[in-house]
């Protein structure tokens, strides 16, 4: 039977950056996935799954030493944010230079930010098992996870399998959640000319529709609705659905060719506890989130570097509840902030009734002018608080 210290289960972003960060703390440590990311070709139109990456999560990804491999592959700085509400004026807007930084953050392709991390886990010696259907129980001194005739036993385990969390579900930690009864269409396309590095958002009373600009002339282009509505456009040849792109997008500004498209649940879930003896969680196995303001892997990251951080030369050996008890209690309280947040502006910007509408084009002439308070507010979201 192999003896680790500490085993991932779940290998994408959140998880190989926890593999990663643990075998930098020279702590013994495999990595469980069944699925292995495609390799990076330069030459592929970019995938749909993608995220924008906050300065914070950046600098994670230096200190696992990730980052320099990401800017081989590919990777898209922006500078400007924009909102505003459909048929309004008024809009906020935020600039790199009102925190001195010279973007605000990256548009970068999941499976890059996986490749890298999956790279940098390989040249630290972290094992990497393609098992699934495995079954975890824990002991006192360990935890064992059995793959058909295979066992192995860890100190810790953590469970960063997603939004269906296998861990989560056997090790019985429940979860509050709800969905939003509203899906995203996310489109990929490819301008005739190159969209400003300046990501916006506009807002309907039905959702938000966003451009997310990629490298070269490449963009994404994010739909917000109900369900019914997004799974008609998903079903529509390519033709068809550009016609609706371009009543629905009034804002896009060049022509485009329609590249691939796929639709997403939207979801809220938050785990009611963090852990459970010697099994925690993190990402999105604990906690998921509106997309409308891409948070969600940033906030898994954080949970990756508080992770990281209250574990810090402890030795596995030695009882460690209450530095599970402080992860918990750090991660819980600001991932709910978040949730609540986005709950907040979503459904603040969504409601119809006029005396909402007066105060929502109010709030965006006070924010646009807030000062210093935009500017915290923008420091928060960017990681760098
Ligand atoms: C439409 C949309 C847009 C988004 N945009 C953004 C954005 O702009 N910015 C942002 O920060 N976030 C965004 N997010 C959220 C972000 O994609 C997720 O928060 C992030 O992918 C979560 O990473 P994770 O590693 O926790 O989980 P996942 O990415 O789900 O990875 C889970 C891993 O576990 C593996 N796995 C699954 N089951 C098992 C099992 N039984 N055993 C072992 N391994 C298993 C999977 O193969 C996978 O590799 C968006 C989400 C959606 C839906």
């Amino acid at each position: 039977m192999q003896q680790y210290d500490i085993v991932v289960v779940g290998g994408g972003m959140v998880g190989a950056a926890i593999a990663c960060g643990f075998a930098m703390q020279q702590r013994k440590v495999a990595m469980i996935d069944p699925s292995t990311p495609t390799e990076f070709d330069p030459k592929a139109n970019p995938d749909l799954r993608l995220s924008a990456f906050s300065l914070g999560s950046e600098q994670l990804l230096r200190e696992l030493g990730a980052w320099p491999l990401i800017e081989k592959m590919r990777l898209t700085p922006y500078k400007g944010l924009q909102t505003w509400e459909a048929g309004q004026t008024d809009k906020l807007k935020f600039d790199s230079h009102e925190v001195g930084q010279d973007h605000l953050g990256y548009m970068i392709e999941n499976r890059i930010v996986q490749l890298a991390l999956w790279q940098r886990c390989q040249e630290l010696g972290v094992t990497i098992l393609p098992w699934r259907d495995w079954q975890l129980t824990q002991e006192q001194t360990h935890a064992t996870i059995a793959y058909q005739q295979q066992k192995i036993n860890a100190l810790l385990v953590v469970g960063t399998d997603g939004a269906n969390s296998a861990v989560r579900e056997q090790m019985g930690l429940g979860i509050t959640g709800w969905d939003y009864r509203q899906r995203c269409l996310s489109i990929n396309v490819k301008f005739a000319k190159a969209p400003e590095r300046i990501t916006w958002q506009e807002f309907y009373p039905t959702g938000p529709r966003a451009l997310l600009p990629l490298f070269d002339d490449y963009g994404t282009l994010i739909w917000y609705d109900q369900s019914a509505r997004i799974k008609s456009l998903q079903r529509l040849n390519a033709s068809a659905l550009k016609t609706q792109i371009q009543a629905a997008f009034p804002a896009l500004e060049s022509d485009f060719e329609l590249l691939d498209w796929a639709n997403f649940a939207l979801v809220r879930r938050h785990v009611h506890h963090y852990f459970k003896g010697r099994v925690v969680l993190a990402g999105d196995s604990a906690h998921t989130i509106h997309p409308l303001a891409g948070q969600g892997v940033n906030i898994g990251f954080k949970d990756v570097a508080a992770l990281l951080r209250v574990f810090n030369s402890h030795p596995l050996t030695q009882p460690f509840e209450a530095l599970l008890t402080k992860y918990q209690r750090q991660r819980k309280a600001d991932n709910l902030l978040m949730q609540s947040a986005m709950d907040l502006f979503y459904k603040g910007f969504s409601h119809p009734h006029p005396l909402i509408k007066t105060a929502r084009r109010a709030g965006i002439i006070f924010a646009q002018n807030a000062g210093v308070f935009k500017t915290k507010a923008l420091r928060y979201a960017l990681g760098i608080n």
